[in-house]
């Protein structure tokens, strides 16, 4: 505020998460969600741009529709270069259908990340990462963070999990690592965020899971944890 720097919050993930009892998409002057089809909700493509600023509001609606205004009957004009990132009427009405069970997929994403938390407490092999309770997330993945011992035999864990059809991710690559930014900005290594990606595995948290499906996936985990911990090599 001080130095008058505006805020873009990338708020992908957090469709219908708060903080003491703010909404994440008021938080910014503009904050964005993703409804891809892996979001909180989908319209299987496109998104949507929060902003309480005019001028702002103004500058995106020209530029998802080819910077142009109307006038009057047939006479429109082009005031500035745009694009046409307009989401379609079907894909809207996807949109609205799924934004009316955002709070139950929330709530279910909540039971299986409740179970996840318990099963996993006294982990030997990993630790879940605790939500205070003046936040609510989305609970979009449940992220948790191997042993060190652990992670030089991730991809080996996230191949064998794959296997049997459990879709486990990892979240994220540093971005400096990409070639873009090596390009732009050079090497660079942040040991924080290095230690992260390699700790981290996300678990599926899904609304249409099931609770043995949870159960399932933690059967499965903890046994590959046992045996991958009882041969690891790593460090
Ligand atoms: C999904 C995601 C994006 C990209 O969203 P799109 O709708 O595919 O453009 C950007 N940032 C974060 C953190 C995301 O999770």
């Amino acid at each position: 505020k001080e130095q008058d720097i505006k805020i873009i919050d990338d708020a992908s993930h957090a469709l219908g998460s708060s903080i003491n009892g703010k909404m994440v998409g008021t938080l910014a002057d503009v904050s964005i969600f993703s409804f891809h089809a892996i979001k909180p909700i989908t319209t299987f493509e496109g998104g949507a741009l929060l902003t309480n600023d005019e001028n702002i509001a103004k500058s995106a609606r020209l530029t998802r529709s080819h910077g142009m205004v109307k006038k009057q009957a047939w006479n429109m004009d082009m005031v500035t270069l745009g694009y046409n990132y307009r989401l379609s009427d079907v894909a809207c009405a996807l949109g609205l259908s799924q934004i009316k069970k955002l709070d139950k997929f929330i709530s279910r994403r909540y039971e299986i990340a409740k179970i996840y938390d318990d099963a996993f407490k006294n982990s030997k092999y990993l630790k879940t990462i605790d939500i205070p309770d003046n936040i609510r997330s989305a609970r979009h993945l449940y992220p948790v963070l191997l042993n060190s011992n652990l992670w030089c035999v991730k991809e080996d864990i996230y191949n064998e999990l794959h296997a049997m059809g459990i879709g486990v991710q990892v979240h994220y690559k540093p971005t400096y690592q990409f070639s873009f930014y090596k390009n732009l900005y050079g090497e660079m290594r942040l040991d924080g965020a290095e230690d992260f990606y390699r700790a981290e595995l996300s678990l599926p948290c899904h609304q249409m899971m099931s609770d043995d499906d949870a159960k399932f996936v933690i059967a499965n985990l903890n046994e590959l944890l046992e045996i991958y911990t009882s041969k690891s090599v790593c460090g």
